[in-house]
């Protein structure tokens, strides 16, 4: 579905196409479309509006177009427009109502000789196309260059002050905190997916707080702190089973003590998989995006 949109819009309209986001010119003017990680399909395109008098005229227009096609709209910054459409039945009927919003929306603005501008400065004029965070707009050389200097700078001070060490034992707090909630869940008998997710997002917080280092290493030191909570989690059920066995008679001290030697048991091993499984896979989001910010793909910006 997601592609099929992108696809019939890209060919109708002849745009450039990045991933699920297209841009190009239609009349003078650059508009994009966008499918984004929540799954809405949006409009962009930035307005150079002088003055109240423009933007009042413009937002009125909209108005009137907005009760004729059936959208919701957001001016940001005086500039920025996000028209968000609605999916319909199928990609096609989807495709033909942006493309009909595409239509009026152009004509309003050749109506009131509105002009296109940088989608960060508000600088009037048609500039370059770039892919910024999933979403294509055009951005005058000044804000590329101000927006590559940002980028070095984080970089270079990651790489002075970050520590994969402080990073570790951040994520080992978060994740042991998870392991918590691990036991008092598995007690429950919920599903651990939810709780290796809760443990995963732990986790990664952890790291982030403590000042761990943004590389390559963040994301295998996130799920190795995951897979220690996941087999600390199961030794504490084991140690919590012995304590509340009222034949056995132990003092939580010595089921403390006894309950790591479940660890040579086999089927110790079998519910740690298990719960490596679903841990894993319920973190599997926030693994990715530990992998992107350590390569810094989430701020990187593609030119077409
Ligand atoms: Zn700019």
């Amino acid at each position: 579905m997601t592609n099929k949109l992108i696809g019939i819009l890209q060919e109708d309209l002849h745009f450039e196409r990045k991933g699920d986001s297209i841009i190009g010119t239609h009349g003078s003017r650059w508009y994009s479309i966008n499918r984004n990680s929540s799954n809405t399909v949006s409009l962009v395109t930035s307005v150079n509006l002088e003055d109240e008098t423009h933007f009042t005229s413009f937002s009125d227009a909209l108005k009137q177009l907005k009760k004729e096609l059936k959208f919701s709209y957001n001016i940001e910054e005086n500039h920025k427009l996000t028209i968000v459409i609605g999916d319909k039945l199928t990609s096609k009927a989807t495709a033909k109502k942006t493309e009909a919003i595409l239509e009026g929306l152009n004509r309003l603005m050749d109506e009131l000789d509105l002009k296109n501008s940088c989608f960060l400065c508000n600088k009037e004029g048609r500039f370059d196309a770039y892919l910024v965070a999933a979403t294509s707009t055009e951005l005058c050389p000044e804000c590329i260059n101000a927006y590559n200097q940002t980028i070095g700078a984080l970089k270079e001070e990651n790489a002075l002050h970050g520590s994969y060490l402080k990073g570790f034992l951040g994520a080992l707090v978060g994740a042991l905190i998870g392991s918590i909630l691990w036991v008092v869940v598995s007690y429950l008998g919920y599903l651990a997916a939810l709780v290796g997710l809760a443990m995963a997002y732990l986790a990664y917080s952890g790291y982030k707080i403590a000042g761990g280092k943004l590389g390559k290493g963040m994301a295998p030191i996130i799920i190795f702190t995951i897979i220690l909570a996941i087999i600390f989690a199961n030794v504490a059920e084991v140690a919590i089973s012995l304590m509340l066995d009222t034949e056995l008679g132990l003092t939580p001290m010595e089921a403390i003590r006894m309950s790591p030697r479940s660890l040579y048991i086999a089927d110790t091993w079998i519910n740690i998989g298990m719960g490596l499984i679903f841990g894993i896979l319920g973190s599997l989001g926030i693994i990715r995006q530990s992998m992107s910010e350590g390569s810094f793909k989430h701020m990187e910006i593609e030119k077409y």
